[in-house]
């Protein structure tokens, strides 16, 4: 049995492997950033093709839906799609309590209040039991997350969606690609945002977001709203009149460009993902006490993150360690192995400042405006994942990384012979209070 790398062993992941890397960056994407310099068209309101409408069809046909726009990143995709379908002040908007913060802020950037639903277990999405029971007189939609690459469950949302009269928007920033049967997120709901951020499946050198819908009027309106209001389009000259409100939220072609070049190899990436995963996630399976992420036998898996929970109980450890301090002592010893595991998030949505203190506009709009706003509610589910789950980012996505998984999944098999390490190292951790072990260590 070899030694531990936190006890001075040497550590499972060998140097050179941890060189793979996300974004994977070829002469390719550096061509496609020159010849948009070259081409002298470097804003997208431009009466010619850009590289930015070429993506915006791709895209479109990628997803299988009719209409696709370029925004400036991801959070604004969110943003312009909930105003396209009139979400405003006094709504409110049904968020997962498990998501990335753009999820909870885009609502409070039309005035609306997000109103948070526990999550499942699992899958890590938006419980339908927990939407149906959120909703009140003033809903007027649901925000399902496809969250590290998993659809959400979205025959039972868009079911409650049609029975009360809601819209439904697809925050697909972290699942480029996954399917939902048979069909393409991002055509799964009436509007869908994603984002280009450097760090997302489909990436772009910087930032940069994508609108789909299959819905014309609410693809010119967001058109529109990126752009001050104005109709432009190719071929048509631009006439400077601003039919509705406006911002300057468009994308920069040099992004379009760089992720057209990505878009060209993503098929070929997304195919090595779903071979070196799961046969990371097989391996892990077999450990006692991990949850390992699965795809659904009605839903592929994007695989972007992936999160892992932990049970003390069922790894065999005393009864007295709990899971965030189980977690304590796998991230550090995992991490001396050369397993790159992080906490994220650290904590749910509700928890967050802006939302506990309910900081929007001026004398605390949007929740001044909804008089009936929610009053803040538990969410035992998102409280635990958050308390007893790590995740792996980014390596995982590039398409060379098969060899640093196996290394990966040698580590974990390394450590689960120790489990009587962990034992004690988590055992000696004074269990702190729920929710707040790794924040003082990530402080
Ligand atoms: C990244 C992300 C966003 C926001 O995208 P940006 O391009 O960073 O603004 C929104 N929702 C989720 C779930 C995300 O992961």
């Amino acid at each position: 049995m070899s030694k531990l790398a936190v006890l001075g062993g040497a550590p499972t992941v060998p140097r050179e492997l941890r060189k793979v890397e996300w974004p994977v960056i070829t002469d390719d994407d550096r061509a496609a950033v020159l010849q948009v310099l070259d081409s002298g068209q470097l804003v997208s309101n431009s009466d010619q093709e850009t590289t930015v409408s070429v993506l915006e069809r791709r895209w479109a046909e990628q997803v299988g839906v009719a209409h696709c726009v370029g925004v400036s990143n991801g959070t604004t995709a969110l943003s312009l799609s909930l105003a396209a379908l009139g979400i405003g002040p006094g709504d409110e908007v049904i968020v997962p309590a498990l998501s990335f913060i753009a999820s909870g802020l885009a609502p409070v950037h039309q005035m609306a209040v997000p109103v948070f639903a526990d999550i499942d277990p699992v899958t890590f999405t938006i419980d339908p039991g927990e939407v149906a029971a959120r909703i009140t007189p003033r809903t007027a939609a649901i925000m399902p997350v496809h969250l590290h690459g998993l659809p959400a469950e979205m025959d039972a949302i868009n079911d409650i969606a049609r029975r009360h009269g809601l819209a439904v928007i697809e925050d697909a920033a972290q699942a480029h690609g996954a399917t939902y049967n048979g069909r393409r997120v991002g055509s799964l709901g009436d509007v869908a945002a994603f984002s280009l951020q450097v760090t997302k499946n489909l990436p772009t050198c910087g930032e940069g977001g994508l609108v789909t819908t299959g819905d014309a009027g609410a693809a010119e309106r967001v058109r529109l709203a990126r752009q001050f209001g104005e109709v432009i389009e190719p071929g048509k000259a631009r006439d400077y009149v601003s039919y509705s409100l406006g911002w300057n939220s468009k994308l920069n072609p040099v992004q379009a460009g760089f992720a057209l070049a990505q878009l060209d190899r993503f098929e070929r990436y997304e195919a090595r993902r779903q071979a070196n995963v799961p046969k990371l996630l097989d391996r892990l399976r077999r450990l006692p006490g991990i949850q390992v992420p699965s795809a659904l036998p009605h839903a592929s898996h994007a695989w972007h993150i992936l999160r892992f929970r932990f049970d003390p109980a069922a790894a065999g450890l005393p009864a007295g360690v709990t899971a965030p301090a189980m977690r304590s002592a796998l991230r550090r010893v995992l991490r001396a192995e050369g397993v790159p595991l992080s906490q994220y998030q650290l904590m749910g949505l509700p928890e967050q400042k802006v939302f506990v203190d309910r900081t929007g506009f001026g004398r605390g709009y949007p929740w001044t405006v909804a008089s009936a706003a929610p009053e803040p509610r538990d969410y035992p589910v998102t409280r635990a994942v958050v308390d007893d789950s790590l995740t792996l980012q980014k390596r995982h996505l590039n398409p060379d990384a098969g060899p640093l998984l196996e290394r990966y999944a040698d580590a974990f098999e390394k450590v689960w012979e120790h489990l009587d390490v962990i034992a004690r190292m988590a055992g000696s951790v004074e269990a702190p209070p729920a929710g707040s072990s790794e924040r003082r260590e990530a402080a």
